[in-house]
């Protein structure tokens, strides 16, 4: 599977893709994750970013385009990825339907989390203080002046893409502003809507590949949440395996049924052939014996 996160900063893309990550066993491709590990490593691309990043503007397409392209390349992403904060403008976009096709590869859906900007502040503002509150280093844009740019960078470049993937027929919209649960049940709603996921990965998490996944470490409080959860998760995924036993001890039932009934109707039908036969036979007897006696007559 192939999805797009859309949103503005804030709106939840990085969140809802971890949460996605750990359901559906894909990686999350997040441009900005790997421009802010290219400032840290001080690499080209790295050193080419960071005043553009600081200041709150865009990276140039050809740089974000070429990392997403070698990106997609690896191993770890052949088994399907969400993009996260890629594509930001229509060129990027053109770039990426174009590399996709190049690459025999299909975009399942652009999943659009629509928010207030009024909220917007305040979710960057408690993002931070989780940030300090864990002792991780906090993003140099994370301050409100900064975000003012990114909006409007967001409003002018990005939102046109909307727009874009509308006309395509790929853009799902969902209400960014139900709480974390309600906005990832939605997504995985509209995912088997449109066939992208199939029912069976509902409540799945898929350890093993978030662990290989470029993905930061899931945020604290997240991880007390399911920390506190054991039992009850437990007790439900032993419940979903007494119905699935159930439903395919019904399956089985039904089928013998079938099999039964449509045994006795093929017999009964061989009945039928066998007393048509027989019938024949008698009436075909009777004649030759009525033609012997009218013969013997004359
Ligand atoms: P994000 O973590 O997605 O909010 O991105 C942080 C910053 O990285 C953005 O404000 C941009 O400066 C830069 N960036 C991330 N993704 C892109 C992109 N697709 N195109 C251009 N710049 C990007």
């Amino acid at each position: 599977m192939r999805i797009i996160l859309l949103g503005p900063p804030g709106s939840g893309k990085g969140t809802q893709a971890q949460l996605l990550v750990q359901r559906y066993g894909i990686v999350q491709l997040s441009t900005g994750e790997m421009l802010r590990a290219a400032v840290a490593a001080g690499t080209p691309v790295g050193l080419k970013a960071k005043e553009i990043m600081a200041s709150g503007g865009l990276v140039p397409d050809d740089v974000v385009v070429g990392i997403i392209s070698d990106r997609i390349d690896q191993p770890d992403a052949r088994n399907g990825f969400i993009l996260d904060g890629f594509p930001r403008t229509v060129p990027q976009a053109e770039a990426l339907d174009e590399l996709l096709k190049h690459k025999h590869l299909k975009l399942d859906a652009v999943i659009e989390l629509r928010v207030n900007e009024s909220a917007l502040l305040s979710r960057v503002e408690t993002r931070v203080a989780q940030m300090r509150e864990r002792g991780e280093e906090v993003r140099l844009d994370d301050t409100p002046e900064v975000l003012t740019k990114r909006l409007a960078s967001y409003r002018s470049q990005t939102e046109p893409l909307i727009h874009y993937y509308s006309e395509r027929r790929k853009l799902s919209t969902i209400d960014g502003m139900m709480a974390i649960d309600e906005v990832t049940r939605a997504i995985h709603r509209q995912l088997l809507a449109l066939g992208a996921v199939e029912p069976k990965t509902h409540g799945k998490t898929h350890g093993k590949t978030r662990a290989r996944s470029a993905v930061k470490a899931a945020p604290a409080k997240t991880a007390k949440k399911s920390a506190k959860k054991p039992a009850k998760t437990a007790e439900k995924a032993a419940k979903s395996r007494k119905a699935a036993k159930k439903a395919v001890t019904g399956a089985k039932k039904a089928a013998k049924k079938t099999i039964k009934k449509t045994v006795k109707k093929a017999g009964k039908k061989k009945a039928a052939k066998k007393t048509a036969k027989k019938a024949v036979k008698k009436g075909a007897k009777k004649a030759a014996k009525k033609v012997t006696k009218r013969r013997a007559k004359r």
